[in-house]
C-alpha cells in the first residue's frame, strides 16, 4: 500500500462561489448564518471531491474565510489594538476588519506568500496579547468526520514560520514569542489528540529559505514539546516551494514524517536524501507532483522518482502527495473545452493533480497495472511538445540572434539626457501619470457589449477614442506636462498584451486566489511567443493627435509579463523572457516609428520572480534586467524610455534598477511611509526617477500640502534635474472626480516646488 495526500485544496471554487459568496456578504446581502452556512457547503463540497478521488489523506482546515495566516492570527487572539478586539473567539467583523480596514482602522499589512502569488496578511505581534480563541484544526476535523466520515488530517501553519512571517516580535524577541505561543500550540495538538486525530500537517515553508543554527534549536524545542504534549498524535512536518536548506538537521527533529518538495529546488532534496539517507521510523511525505504549475505529469518518470525515493525509505513509508498546497493552482481543466485539444489534455489543474496522485500511489504499490493511463498521459505531453506553436524557428532564430547581441542603449544616459533636454524642452519637475484612467462602469460595459457582439469593432473602437479624447483635452486642462491615453482598451495589463501577441491561450475559468476574494485569471504561455501586428500604436498616435504635448506609449515589460502568466517548462524562464522582449521589441520599434517618443515599460513584477534562495537573486536579475534591456535598447538617443515599479519594497534592488537604464522610472512611494526614499539616500540614483508623491489605493484626495511635503522629502536625496513628479500607480480603480481634484493638487505642488528649487 502506498498512500496519497493532499496538501490543501483551492478554496475558490470552480465557478468562484466562494468570492462570490464573500463579496456578497460584505455587501450586507448576506446575513451571517447564512454566509457561514454558504462557506460550509463549498467547504464540505471540496472535501467530497477529493474523497470520491481516493486520496487517503485529505485535509482539514486549509480551507478559510480570507487566508491562512489571518486564520492563525486569530486562533490566537493575536488582534491589533485598533480593531476594538476584546477577547474571546474573534468575531467575523474583527476579522474582516483585519483583512480590509475600517473607516476608522487601518487593514493590516498584506504581502507575498514566498515566491508564489498569493498574498497573506501579516500578523502584527507588538500589542498582541495571545490566547487561544478557537481551535480551528479541531473544529474543522470534528465537521469533516460529522458530516462525511472523513478521518481528516489538519493542517496548521507551523510556529517558526508563523513568527518569522509576522512583524512586531523585535521588541520582545523571536524567542519570548516561541515561549508565549508554544503553550498554545501544545493545547491545540493536547485537544486533536484527545479528539482521536491520527495525523497533523504542520507546514513550515521557512525551512526553505536561510536557516540559522539558533532556528534549528527552536525547532527542535518546539517540535520536543508538541511530541511531549501529544505523544499519540502524528506530525508531519510539512516544507514545500524549494530544497530544505539543513536536510540533515531537519529530518531528525522529533516529528513522524518529514514532507519534502521533489519538483522545485532543483535536485536539491533527493540529493541530499540520496546522501544522508532518511531517518528510520519516519514517514516521507514524496512531494513528486507540482502543486504550482498546470502541466500534466510525466507519471512515469514520477514513477521512477518514487522508485529511488523507496531504494532509500521503501514504499511503505512514502506518501504520494503534490509538492505544495493546490491553492496555487486553478481548480478542474475539465471545462476548458474551448482550447485547442493539443493545450487542454496537457493541462493538469488542482483536480487532475488529484487524480495523478491517486494514479501514482496505485501503480507504485502494484507495479506495472497503470501502464494504460500512463501512456495516455505521455501520449498528450508529446503532442503539445510537437505542436507547432512550439517550433517557431522564425521566433527561435531572431530571439537568439538578438540574446547574442548587445542590450545597451547606443549612448549613455548622460549623453541621451541632454539630447532629450534639448528635445523635449520639459519643465523642471515635469510632471506625468503612470498610464491608466479611471475604467468606469461605462468603459467597462463598453468592452462587454463588444465582446459580446452588440456593438461592431468599429463603434468600439471610435467609443475607446471618445474616452481617450476627454482625458487628453482633461490632462492638458490640468496642466500635466506628458500625458497618456488612459489605457480604456485593456482590461488587464498582461492579459491585452497576452491576447494580442502569439503563443498565449487564456482559460475560461483558470481563477486563482490572489488576496482575500481577489482572484486572477494567468494566462498561458503554451507556444513560441511572437509579434503578430502592432498592439498599442494605434490608441497611442490617436491621443498624440489631439495635444502638442508629448503622449508616452504605455507597455507591459517581458518580466511581469512572464512572472503572472503560468508559463510552458520545455524551455527556460529566461528564454521565455527573451520570446516576449523580443516580441516588444517590435512593439516599441513601432511606435518610434509612428512618432511616438516617449515609451514606458511597466515591470511592477520584477521583483516577484525572485528565487527564495539569496544565491541565486543575482543570476535572475542578469537575466530580467536583459530582458527588459532587449526590448528596449534599440531606440534613438532621444527617444524616452519610461518605467514603472509598485507593489512591493524594492530597496534591496535599487542596483538592478539602476542597471536597466531606463530614462525615467517612477515608484510606488507613498504606501511605505516614504521610507523609499530613505533607500535612495545612500544609494545615489543618478537617471530620470520619480517618486509617487500620492497614495491611489484610496479614494481620499490628498491636500496640496502633503504632496508638497513628499516632494521636499524625496528633493533632499534626489536630484531637481532628474526628478518627476507623478502618483503612486495608475489611476484605473479611481473615480473620475477624485482622480481629477487629485491631479490639480498635483500640479499644484509642483508650482510651489518649482518656485523653491
Ligand atoms: N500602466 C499601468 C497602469 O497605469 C501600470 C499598472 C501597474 O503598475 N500595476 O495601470
Ligand atoms: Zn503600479
Amino acid at each position: 500500500m502506498v498512500r496519497s495526500s493532499s496538501l490543501g485544496y483551492p478554496r475558490i471554487g470552480a465557478d468562484r462561489e466562494w468570492k462570490k459568496a464573500l463579496e456578497t456578504f460584505w455587501s450586507g446581502k448576506l446575513e451571517e448564518a447564512e454566509f457561514t452556512a454558504r462557506l460550509q457547503e463549498i467547504r464540505l463540497s471540496h472535501l467530497k471531491k477529493q474523497q470520491l478521488k481516493g486520496i487517503d489523506w485529505i485535509p482539514v482546515n486549509d480551507f478559510s474565510f480570507y487566508d491562512h495566516m489571518l486564520d492563525t492570527a486569530a486562533m490566537f487572539g493575536i488582534v491589533p489594538k485598533r480593531f476594538a478586539y476584546e477577547g474571546g473567539r474573534v468575531p467575523l467583523s474583527v476579522y474582516y476588519a483585519m483583512a480590509r480596514g475600517t473607516q476608522g482602522a487601518a487593514a493590516c499589512e498584506m504581502t507575498k506568500w514566498f515566491n508564489t502569488n498569493y498574498h497573506y496578511i501579516v500578523p502584527e505581534l507588538s500589542d498582541a496579547a495571545p490566547a487561544l480563541t478557537e481551535n480551528r484544526p479541531l473544529a474543522a476535523y470534528k465537521e469533516a468526520k460529522e458530516a462525511l466520515g472523513i478521518e481528516g488530517k489538519p493542517v496548521l501553519v507551523g510556529l517558526l514560520t508563523f513568527l518569522k512571517l509576522s512583524k512586531g516580535y523585535d521588541a520582545a524577541g523571536i524567542d519570548a514569542w516561541i515561549e508565549r505561543l508554544l503553550p498554545l500550540y501544545v493545547q491545540v495538538v493536547q485537544e486533536l489528540e484527545r479528539e482521536g486525530v491520527q495525523w497533523v500537517q504542520i507546514d513550515e515553508p521557512i525551512l526553505v529559505t536561510s536557516v540559522s543554527d539558533q532556528d534549528i534549536i527552536r525547532l527542535k524545542t518546539i517540535y520536543e514539546k508538541l511530541a511531549e504534549g501529544a505523544p499519540k498524535l502524528k506530525i508531519m512536518l510539512q516544507t514545500y516551494f524549494e530544497a530544505v536548506d539543513s536536510y540533515e538537521e531537519i529530518v531528525k527533529l522529533p516529528v513522524d514524517g518529514i514532507g519534502l518538495d521533489f519538483v522545485h529546488g532543483g535536485n536539491g532534496n533527493l540529493a541530499a536524501l540520496t546522501k544522508h539517507g532518511f531517518p528510520a521510523g519516519k514517514l516521507l511525505g514524496a512531494g513528486v507532483i507540482d502543486g504550482r504549475g498546470i502541466w500534466r505529469a510525466d507519471l512515469e518518470q514520477k514513477l521512477d522518482l518514487m522508485g529511488q525515493l523507496a531504494d532509500k525509505v521503501g514504499y511503505d513509508r512514502i506518501i504520494v502527495q503534490s509538492s505544495c498546497s493546490l491553492l496555487h493552482v486553478p481548480v478542474t481543466a475539465e471545462r476548458e473545452t474551448q482550447l485547442a485539444p493539443e493545450l487542454r489534455n496537457a493541462l493538469a489543474f488542482a483536480d487532475e493533480k488529484l487524480d495523478e496522485i491517486v494514479l501514482l500511489a496505485g501503480a507504485a504499490a502494484s507495479g506495472a497495472s497503470a501502464a494504460a493511463a500512463f501512456a495516455g498521459q505521455k501520449e498528450a505531453l508529446r503532442k503539445l511538445q510537437q505542436s507547432p506553436a512550439r517550433s517557431r524557428e522564425d521566433v527561435q532564430q531572431a530571439v537568439s540572434l538578438m540574446a547574442a547581441q548587445s542590450a545597451a542603449r547606443a549612448s549613455s544616459f548622460k549623453e541621451r539626457h541632454s539630447i532629450q533636454l534639448q528635445k523635449w524642452q520639459l519643465p523642471l519637475l515635469p510632471t506625468t501619470t503612470i498610464g491608466s484612467f479611471p475604467q468606469s462602469a461605462e468603459v467597462r460595459q463598453a468592452r462587454q457589449n463588444w465582446r459580446k457582439g452588440d456593438w461592431s469593432a468599429e463603434r468600439y473602437s471610435d467609443y475607446i477614442k471618445e474616452q481617450i479624447g476627454i482625458w487628453i483635452e482633461l490632462q492638458a486642462e490640468i496642466g500635466l506636462d506628458v500625458l497618456v491615453h488612459g489605457e480604456f482598451e485593456r482590461t488587464d495589463m498582461v492579459e491585452y498584451f497576452g491576447e494580442k501577441l502569439a503563443g498565449f491561450a487564456f482559460t475560461r475559468n483558470g481563477w486563482v486566489q490572489s488576496y482575500g476574494s481577489r482572484c486572477v485569471k494567468p494566462p498561458i504561455i503554451y507556444g513560441d511567443v511572437a509579434f503578430t501586428s502592432p498592439m498599442t500604436v494605434e490608441e497611442t498616435v490617436y491621443a498624440q493627435s489631439l495635444t502638442d504635448k508629448p503622449v508616452k506609449g504605455m507597455l507591459t515589460g517581458p518580466i511581469t509579463i512572464l512572472n503572472w502568466s503560468f508559463v510552458r517548462e520545455d524551455i527556460t524562464r529566461e528564454q521565455v523572457a527573451y520570446q516576449i522582449a523580443y516580441a516588444l521589441r517590435l512593439e516599441v520599434e513601432a511606435l518610434e516609428k509612428a512618432g511616438i517618443g516617449m515609451i514606458q515599460v511597466d515591470e511592477p513584477a520584477l521583483r516577484e520572480g525572485l528565487p527564495l534562495k539569496e544565491e541565486e537573486h543575482e543570476s535572475y536579475l542578469d537575466w530580467a534586467v536583459k530582458a527588459f534591456k532587449l526590448a528596449t535598447c534599440t531606440v534613438a538617443d532621444s527617444t524616452q524610455i519610461h518605467t514603472h515599479m509598485c507593489y512591493c519594497e524594492f530597496h534591496d534592488m535599487i542596483d538592478a534598477i539602476k542597471e536597466l537604464d531606463a530614462d525615467v522610472i517612477s515608484i510606488e512611494t507613498s504606501r511605505s511611509h516614504g521610507e523609499m526614499i530613505h533607500s535612495f539616500e545612500e544609494n545615489t540614483y543618478d537617471l530620470g526617477i520619480g517618486l509617487g508623491v500620492y497614495d491611489i489605493h484610496s479614494p481620499r484626495v490628498p491636500p496640496v500640502e502633503e504632496m508638497s511635503d513628499m516632494i521636499d522629502r524625496a528633493l533632499q536625496v534626489l536630484n531637481p534635474a532628474l526628478f518627476w513628479i507623478n502618483p503612486d500607480c495608475g489611476l484605473k480603480t479611481r473615480g473620475r472626480e477624485e482622480t481629477e481634484t487629485s491631479l490639480r493638487h498635483m500640479v499644484e505642488a509642483t508650482r510651489l516646488a518649482r518656485a523653491k528649487y
